[in-house]
């Protein structure tokens, strides 16, 4: 999008929700958003439920989702390195994504908003309508989500969160760089055969990938000092959004197990086997 459209833009929100976008003027205010979706934890052998309508998630270990780990260890060094002022991690989901909002705080997040979406599934296009709206309040300069939630694997709403904004965005980020005088985000991502290099006109989305950073561990001091920091909670009807599923999952099956192998004897039984029966060789 051109600059003097996102200027358009900005101004119509400006003009709607009554704040001023100082996060995406001035880089000492800046404020960065994060999105940490709360999901199983990835060491944790996933189950389907028995009926088939999806994951068992009651008595299963839950966490914040790897590529969200990502993206808000990436703030925070934005923050240090003095290019941020503020980070604003947020979370859509039933009210156990608190313990999620909680780890995020713990990391070093300065706030925490909890959208209380109830216990259904929200999916992607819900999630991008309510971080737009969240986005419209807290005007943050970047907003960075990871590229893909583990559970679902839907790599959906980073596009769709830029789409609806008409924010240029750089997805599967491995490395990001701001510069603050210029207000821009120079995103390199890896693609097939190289590694692409956008450069983003700042206010921006940015999906993280595997290699752009490793994330801290919250340290126990901080664990402590989380647990009595103030969450924000707003509904979904707050925020003037409507949560209308948009596609039905009709079914969620296991893999087909896989047949026992077989111990040969001997190499050449093997290269046998492999040219007689699977027929690779
Ligand atoms: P997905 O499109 O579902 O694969 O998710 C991609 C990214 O969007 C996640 O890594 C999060 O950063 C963000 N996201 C998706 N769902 C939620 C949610 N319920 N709450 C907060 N962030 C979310």
């Amino acid at each position: 999008m051109q600059k003097r459209g996102r200027e358009e833009e900005r101004e119509r929100s400006e003009a709607k929700t009554g704040h001023r976008l100082v996060g995406a003027r001035s880089g000492s205010e800046m404020k960065v958003m994060v999105a940490v979706k709360r999901v199983v934890d990835y060491a944790v052998k996933i189950r389907v439920k028995p009926d088939k309508s999806g994951v068992e998630t009651s008595n299963v270990k839950m966490s914040m989702n790897p590529f969200c780990e990502i993206a808000l260890e990436e703030a925070l060094r934005i923050r240090e390195a003095g290019t941020a002022a503020e980070v604003v991690a947020v979370s859509v989901g039933p009210a156990q994504c608190v313990d999620t909002l909680r780890t995020a705080l713990a990391m070093g997040a300065d706030r925490a908003i909890h959208v209380d979406a109830g216990a259904a599934p929200v999916l992607p296009l819900s999630v991008a309508k309510i971080l737009k709206a969240l986005v419209q309040v807290e005007q943050p300069g970047l907003l960075i989500l990871g590229k893909q939630a583990i559970d679902d694997d839907c790599n959906q709403t980073g596009q769709m969160i830029a789409g609806l904004l008409r924010w240029p965005q750089g997805t599967f980020a491995s490395k990001v760089v701001l510069d603050k005088e210029k207000q821009v985000a120079t995103v390199e991502r890896e693609v097939d055969g190289g590694i692409e290099t956008l450069s983003l006109d700042l206010p921006a989305v940015i999906t993280t990938d595997l290699r752009l950073n490793q994330p801290r561990y919250a340290t126990l001091p901080n664990i402590m000092k989380a647990k009595s920091k103030v969450i924000k909670k707003v509904t979904p009807a707050e925020l003037n959004v409507e949560l209308k599923p948009d596609l039905e999952v009709v079914q969620v099956a296991e893999p087909p197990k896989r047949k026992a192998g077989v111990i040969v004897s001997s190499v050449d039984e093997l290269i046998h086997k492999l040219k007689n029966e699977a027929r690779i060789l």
